[in-house]
């Protein structure tokens, strides 16, 4: 056998399905050996989004899919997507090829050090140490990048190595790796953060994206309905608990974050999301709670000297969480007058919200286009997020009723991952046969790193409805009789004139799509977009994407409650 049909058949050994990649020098023949074996390959026009889209279908299906890159410039583009799910905790392999080993050190195309340049963003860097202990080294990739804190596994393989062939009776096969194994948390533990709890007299719950990948939503809406502590996710902890749940209190973030005296954080980490657990966004004295499967998290920002440590799997430690809280519904007087005073508040801060959704005169606003989102698209469609105002402002005002439903620029903040996540997601969607769409939401700048990408969804007739929401610009846009009287007649260079900010106005990205034979519309008012909207979801699934440009006002922005996540100190 080769070496390439060795990778290829201990990829599906491993229980591997897809393989999203650049194919070029020296991998195009493991690709189509891969076809052969029974991958499906998704052939991508950039490794960064190949890479986006393989650890986006890694934190959907709980199995690692594989990066595919060519040497030296693949592979560094895909070093993205490798710290990309490093910093969110997904689980991804990438396969590089590299140059002949005998041109080791001697100037070979696209010769670079893989191994070590990868070595940062993964747990596991290797080359395997010959043909017969491929199969080893795969089943090791999976395994490292899957049990405990999911991560990056690389596999660097010479083009020597892929084309080489060796006695298939010499060959180490391995038996598939198993799920992660699961850990439950020290009982005292348990016990302790149930009374904990109990005592609170502000309790708060937060759901994260730990909760989500380690499929712990009936438990965690278990504990809810038992405790009846509200509780908040974090932008995609949303949905392992319906935003609809009465014990949501996302729209009272703040008040509940700066006011909880104990916080169970489900999965999460006290990072820039959750504003490092200090104050003021936090107490100074709030006890923390903390469960994630990484014991080397536990305790990381916690100020208190009181937080509760449960080291295990999320699904089985809720689990426990549960069953130490007792099968009836706490009875805490305080704590439902906290509940109520933080439902009252959301309850309020909808309403704010709403008034910014009346119709008004074109432009649009944010507010109205995904108000009308809101009334056109299921409310179980899987959804991709990103941009800055777009991301943010999208995530409070279209709620999320399941787990895993919402993707979007994570913990890394990485803009680009739109297109390559949706691909990801629409392929998971129709394996799964669900029968729904994805909607993928962007900004026009975040579109624009990765709009080529489109033609993959195209070739592939994936049912994602692409809306571009338009702005013209990151963050503040221009008007097109601005952007003429500064930079057109300005009589200045444009790279003096234009501001930084800005991108071209009179820019039709729905006619990308048309370039790809994908239906565009271009949509200005509210009653255009609701039509557009409506012919997007009768669409076929096989029918493929289409691509909704939404022209809004270049100057709108967020409502001032709307929270900024970078902030340290504004309440
Ligand atoms: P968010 O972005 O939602 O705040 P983070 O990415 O910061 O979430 O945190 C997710 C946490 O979940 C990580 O610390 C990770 O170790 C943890 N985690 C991932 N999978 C599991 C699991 N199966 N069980 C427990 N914790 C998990």
């Amino acid at each position: 056998m080769d070496g390439g049909a060795i990778l290829a058949r201990s990829l599906v050994d491993q229980g591997v399905e897809y393989v999203f990649g650049v194919v070029g020098f020296p991998v195009i023949d493991f690709a189509v050996a891969a076809q052969h074996a029974g991958l499906k390959y998704i052939g991508m026009r950039n490794e960064q989004a190949a890479s986006y889209a393989a650890s986006a279908m890694g934190y959907l299906t709980g199995r690692p899919a594989v990066c595919l890159v060519v040497s030296g410039p693949g592979l560094v583009h895909a070093l993205a997507g490798m710290a990309n799910a490093a910093v969110n905790c997904w689980p991804l392999i990438v396969v590089g090829g590299a140059g002949e080993s005998a041109q080791e050190e001697m100037g070979a195309f696209q010769e670079f050090p893989q191994v070590h340049a990868s070595r940062p963003y993964c747990k596991l860097a290797a080359r395997p140490s010959s043909l017969q202990a491929i199969p080893l080294y795969v089943e090791k990739a999976v395994r490292t990048c899957t049990f405990g804190r999911p991560g990056v596994s690389y596999l660097d393989f010479p083009a020597d190595m892929l084309s080489g062939t060796c006695p298939e009776d010499g060959i180490r096969w391995s038996l598939r790796c198993p799920a992660p194994p699961v850990c439950q948390a020290d009982s005292a533990d348990v016990a302790t953060a149930i009374r904990t709890l109990r005592q609170a007299k502000k309790p708060l719950i937060i759901v994260g994206k730990g909760a989500a990948y380690g499929r712990a939503e009936v438990a965690t809406q278990g504990l809810i309905d038992v405790t009846r502590i509200p509780f908040l996710a974090t932008p995609m902890g949303k949905g392992v608990v319906a935003d609809d749940h009465p014990h949501c209190v996302a729209a009272a973030r703040s008040k509940a974050l700066s006011q909880a005296d104990v916080i169970l954080l489900l999965g999460a980490r006290l990072n820039w999301i959750l504003h490092f657990g200090q104050p003021p966004r936090f107490r100074q004295d709030v006890q923390v709670i903390q469960v994630d499967i990484c014991p080397e998290e536990l305790g990381n920002n916690c100020w208190s000297s009181q937080c509760v440590r449960l080291h295990g799997s999320i699904a089985a430690v809720t689990k426990q969480l549960v069953s130490e809280a007792g099968g009836t519904s706490w009875q805490v007087p305080g704590h439902r007058l906290w509940a109520d005073e933080l439902k009252s508040i959301a309850n309020e801060k909808e309403s704010g919200r709403q008034a910014m959704e009346r119709p008004t005169a074109p432009p649009m606003s944010y507010y109205q286009v995904f108000a009308e989102v809101r009334a056109v698209i299921p409310r179980d469609c899987a959804m991709v997020s990103e941009g800055a105002n777009t991301m943010d402002i999208s995530r409070s005002t279209l709620p999320c009723c399941r787990p895993r439903q919402r993707l979007d620029a994570g913990t890394f903040g990485t803009m680009g991952v739109g297109v390559g996540f949706a691909i990801a997601s629409a392929l998971h969607e129709t394996d799964a046969k669900t029968g729904r769409h994805v909607l993928c939401v962007q900004g026009d700048s975040a579109f624009g790193f990765s709009a080529m990408e489109l033609e993959v969804a195209c070739r592939y007739s994936l049912p994602i409805i692409f809306l571009v929401v338009n702005n013209n610009g990151i963050s503040l846009g221009t008007t097109q009789s601005l952007w003429k009287d500064m930079v057109t007649d300005g009589g200045v260079h444009p790279a003096r004139s234009a501001p930084p900010t800005s991108l071209l106005p009179s820019a039709r990205y729905e006619k990308i799509a048309e370039a790809f034979g994908a239906p565009g519309y271009y949509v200005q008012t509210t009653a255009e977009l609701r039509t557009a909207l409506q012919r997007a979801v009768k669409r076929p699934l096989a029918d493929g994407p289409c691509l909704i440009h939404a022209a809004i006002d270049p100057l709108a922005s967020r409502i001032a409650q709307e929270h900024n996540w970078l902030t340290l100190s504004k309440l």
